[in-house]
C-alpha cells in the first residue's frame, strides 16, 4: 500500500524588501495544491492571504515581485487561522492527515518560514509540517544534479510555466505540476527533511537535532514585555531558535538589567535577527 494518499504542495510568499532581510519576516500569502499520489491529478486548491503583525504596510518592492496587494493582507487573517483553515479544507477533501505528505520546491518554507513564525508568535502548528519532501532532490533523481530555481526546472522538465512568477499559488501549482513529472518518470517521492519536536520533546525514537537551550526557554516565559509586543510567548528570537540572555552593560539607567537577544548571537558574527526584550 502506498505510503501517502495525497500530496500537499506549498509555497508561501513573505514580507520582503528590496535591500537586506525584513525582520521579523511574515507569511502574507498562504496557498496548497493538494495532488493525489496515485493518479497525479490536482485535485483541489487552495489560498489564503494572511496579515502580517509586524510590518503591515508591503514595501513596493513586495507588490512588485508577489503581485500581491496592500487590501489583500488587510483583508487577510491571523497566521494561526490560516493553518486552522488549511487544515479544514484538507478535511472537507477527506484527506487523512496521517496519510498526506507536503511538499516544497526547497527546504525554506517548513525548515525556516513557518517554523520561526509559528514559534516567535507561539503558534501551534499541524505536525504535517514539521516534515516535507523538498522536490529538488527527486527532481535531481530524475534530471541530475545542479542548482535551478523552479522557473528553470519547469523549463527543464519540458513543462510550460502557468501563471504568475513568485504569486504563491501559481508557483505551489508549478511545483505540483513538476511533482507529477518527476512522479511520472517513476522517481519514488520520499521525506527528505524534518524538524526536531517542538517544545514538549516527545518519547517517539528517530534522530532528533540539537533542541534549544532548555535554560532560556523556561526563562524566556516569564518576560513581561518584549520589543515585537502584541500576545506572543517570547521564546524564541525571529530566527524561530531560543533567545539568549545578556546583561547590559553600558552605562545608564538599565545598566545590570538582564535581556534577551537573537539565539544565533555569536561572537564574530553578532546577532543575526534584532530580537531584544528585557527581562521581567
Ligand atoms: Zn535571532
Amino acid at each position: 500500500m502506498a505510503r501517502w494518499d495525497f500530496f500537499v504542495v506549498v509555497d508561501f510568499e513573505a514580507t520582503c524588501q528590496e535591500k537586506g532581510r525584513i525582520y521579523p519576516q511574515e507569511i502574507i500569502e498562504f496557498p496548497a495544491v493538494l495532488v493525489d499520489a496515485a493518479t497525479g491529478s490536482l485535485v483541489s486548491a487552495f489560498r489564503t492571504y494572511v496579515r502580517p503583525r509586524h510590518h503591515p504596510q508591503l514595501t513596493a518592492f513586495c507588490k512588485e515581485l508577489t503581485g500581491i496587494e496592500q487590501s489583500q493582507v488587510d483583508g487577510g487573517v491571523g497566521l494561526g487561522e490560516a493553518l486552522a483553515k488549511l487544515d479544514a479544507w484538507l478535511v472537507a477533501a477527506g484527506v487523512a492527515r496521517n496519510r498526506l505528505a507536503v511538499v516544497t520546491w526547497g527546504d525554506w518554507d517548513c525548515k525556516t518560514m513557518l517554523e520561526s513564525e509559528c514559534r516567535f508568535k507561539g503558534i501551534p502548528k499541524p505536525e504535517y509540517f514539521d516534515r516535507w519532501v523538498n522536490l529538488r532532490i527527486p527532481f535531481e533523481a530524475a534530471f541530475g544534479p545542479g542548482r535551478r530555481n523552479l522557473q528553470e526546472a519547469v523549463k527543464e522538465a519540458g513543462l510550460q510555466w502557468v501563471g504568475r512568477l513568485h504569486c504563491g499559488l501559481d508557483d505551489a501549482r508549478n511545483t505540483a505540476y513538476l511533482l507529477v513529472e518527476v512522479m511520472r518518470r517513476g522517481v519514488a517521492i520520499s521525506i527528505t527533511g524534518s524538524l526536531a519536536p517542538a517544545l514538549a520533546p516527545k518519547e517517539e525514537g528517530g534522530e532528533a537535532p540539537p533542541q534549544p537551550q532548555p535554560q532560556a526557554q523556561r526563562v524566556g516565559l516569564n518576560l513581561g514585555m518584549w520589543a515585537g509586543g502584541a500576545g506572543a510567548l517570547p521564546c524564541c528570537c525571529f530566527c524561530g531558535v531560543a533567545s539568549r540572555c545578556g546583561v547590559m552593560m553600558a552605562p545608564g539607567p538599565m545598566q545590570g538589567r538582564c535581556f534577551y537577544g537573537c539565539g544565533n548571537c555569536t561572537p564574530p558574527f553578532g546577532p543575526m535577527c534584532p530580537f531584544f526584550a528585557w527581562a521581567a
